[in-house]
């Protein structure tokens, strides 16, 4: 057993309150965790062996008219980690049990359509983990950062959003929703590990520095989005992201939790095991 070193679980530690600032959140602090980095790896080798668990149970369980399935929200700056969240704790879950989808500037034949219909279409199915690497959110962080649409049509998109995660969870759906939270100056030494390294270089665009120098906007806009989405029923998760080995342990215990709280059991088949061991021991071939 690896040392548990949660002196609060995640989903405490990490659920902002009331009076949240996202402004006052140190991005290096470890909010709940008292072990280190080497502690942190050792619980999600274990974390993630159960998630892994849970995932196939809950899709055993859809195989006899199981509905339940689970969403993971990502979002986060450019650099903030989403990529390394997908490889280092969904890569513990069968592929098969995955579906991921990643949200970049909507297509033509998204924009024909309204802002959630593409985000209706890649709601996952009964028994698999859904990932959004981005989201609906989008809509109201770069689309309000970069004016794309007026104030009031953003404005009311948070009630809009609030109301259509209430159907995703009536209809069997558990959804976490996480944001990597990490300095401006992590993110510059993230974006210069990218212009130094080959293998990284593929990941840089230049337009993430005009990103960049709109961090008090987006600041602002991520707030907006904590204080008017963060519902009982789809929360808010927001997580300290300058070490990554700690934003991979937390969101690999909350999607863990959330699994958990589903409890799946393996199915009860509906033959006689008895008897087809004794027709299996008889079989001569
Ligand atoms: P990433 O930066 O996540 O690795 P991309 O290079 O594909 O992936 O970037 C996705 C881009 O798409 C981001 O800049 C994001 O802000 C933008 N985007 C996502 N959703 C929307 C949206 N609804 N409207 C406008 N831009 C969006």
């Amino acid at each position: 057993m690896a040392k548990d070193g949660w002196t609060r679980p995640a989903r405490e530690a990490l659920r902002p309150d009331r009076g949240f600032r996202l402004a006052d959140l140190d991005p290096s602090s470890t909010p709940g965790w008292k072990g280190d980095s080497e502690d942190a790896e050792a619980r999600l080798a274990e974390v993630g062996l159960e998630l892994a668990e849970l995932q196939e149970r809950l899709f055993a369980q859809s195989r006899t008219g199981g509905s339940r399935s689970v969403l993971l929200v990502l979002q986060g700056m450019d650099t903030s980690g989403k990529g390394g969240i997908v490889r280092h704790v969904i890569g513990y879950v069968e592929p098969q049990g995955v579906t991921h989808r990643a949200f970049g500037v909507p297509t033509e034949q998204e924009r024909a359509h309204h802002y959630l219909w593409r985000i209706g279409q890649a709601l996952p199915e009964p028994g698999r983990i859904g990932v959004f690497d981005r989201s609906h959110y989008e809509d109201v962080l770069v689309v309000r950062v970069h004016d794309l649409v007026p104030p009031t049509v953003w404005g009311a998109r948070y009630e809009e959003i609030n109301d259509f995660e209430k159907d995703v969870v009536d209809s069997g759906t558990t959804v976490v929703k996480v944001a990597l939270v990490i300095s401006p100056d992590e993110q510059r030494a993230r974006l210069r590990e990218r212009l130094d390294r080959e293998d990284k270089r593929w990941k840089y665009k230049p337009g993430d520095l005009d990103e960049r120098v709109l961090w008090p906007r987006y600041t602002e806009a991520y707030q907006a989005v904590f204080d008017r989405t963060n519902t009982d029923r789809a929360p808010w998760f927001v997580i300290p992201a300058d070490r990554k080995w700690y934003a991979r342990l937390a969101v690999a215990e909350l999607l863990t939790q959330a699994l958990r709280d589903l409890d799946p059991r393996w199915p009860p088949v509906t033959f006689d095991v008895e008897a087809e061991k004794d027709r299996l021991d008889a079989q001569v071939l």
